[in-house]
């Protein structure tokens, strides 16, 4: 039986290959060369942990220390730009959302390139291409305003997106599966989760670090199921 982090790798490679498939089918969502802004802007994003754990990993084997010491630095000083309740409460209500301080990912280098970027999580991957279907904010348009433009440009505005909400519920499945086997589940943001623990988050840390923000009954959000 795969284990997490390679049920995770197994997710993520059928959802590259299902979003080059798109991007070949509509170019219109391909991003303009050298563009980051949405990782120098950044809105605030959930992830789950075993997109950390595997970001971790990846960090692990591929940033030397000082760049890792860097990160963690940078994303201290970021961390305290917000609240993780805060940002929960966002994902629900897109007033909220435009709120949020923009950030410049601790993850992004001098070049404009993301340093983990294979192990990038499942929001980076999805931005700007996918479209919510269900629930409160059914065909809100998660992505860029570069993109849009490109959209409404092309085709009407008709183009067919990909469903994040089919998405966000593999994730969910997954963290299902991980605590369905005794692990720790957790939501946390990008920033948070890098200030918290840095590269370096045992399974005691993790449980530590994450027993006032796993799980609580009566979130309305994707993350639902804990
Ligand atoms: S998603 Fe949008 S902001 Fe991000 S790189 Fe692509 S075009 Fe640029
Ligand atoms: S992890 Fe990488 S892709 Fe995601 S916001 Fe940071 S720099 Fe951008």
């Amino acid at each position: 039986m795969a284990t997490p982090l390679e049920a995770l790798a197994h997710f993520y490679h059928q959802l590259d290959a299902a979003l080059a498939r798109f991007e070949a089918d509509q170019p219109v969502f391909g991003c303009p060369a050298e563009c980051c802004e949405c990782c120098a802007q950044l809105s605030p994003f959930l992830m789950s942990l075993v997109e950390y754990e595997y970001l971790c990993a990846y960090a692990r084997r591929h940033l030397a220390r000082e760049e890792r010491q860097r990160i963690r630095a940078q994303a201290q000083e970021l961390a305290l730009a917000y609240q993780f309740a805060t940002v929960v409460q966002a994902e629900e209500k897109p007033a909220l959302r435009e709120r949020l301080p923009l950030q410049r990912c601790p993850l992004l280098n001098d070049q404009g390139r993301c340093l983990v970027y294979p192990a990038r999580p499942l929001a980076c991957r999805m931005y700007g291409r996918t479209l919510f279907t269900q629930g409160p904010e059914a065909g809100r348009f998660n992505g860029c305003t570069i993109l849009s433009e490109q959209a409404n440009l092309a085709a009407g505005g008709k183009v067919k997106m990909h469903s994040a909400d089919s998405l966000r519920q593999q994730l969910l499945n997954l963290n299902v599966a991980v605590r369905n086997e005794g692990g720790t589940v957790a939501f946390n943001t990008l920033v948070k989760f890098l200030a918290e623990l840095g590269f370096a988050g045992t399974e005691a840390d993790l449980t530590r670090h994450f027993s006032g923000v796993a799980f609580r009954a009566g979130h309305k959000g994707w993350w639902d199921g804990f």
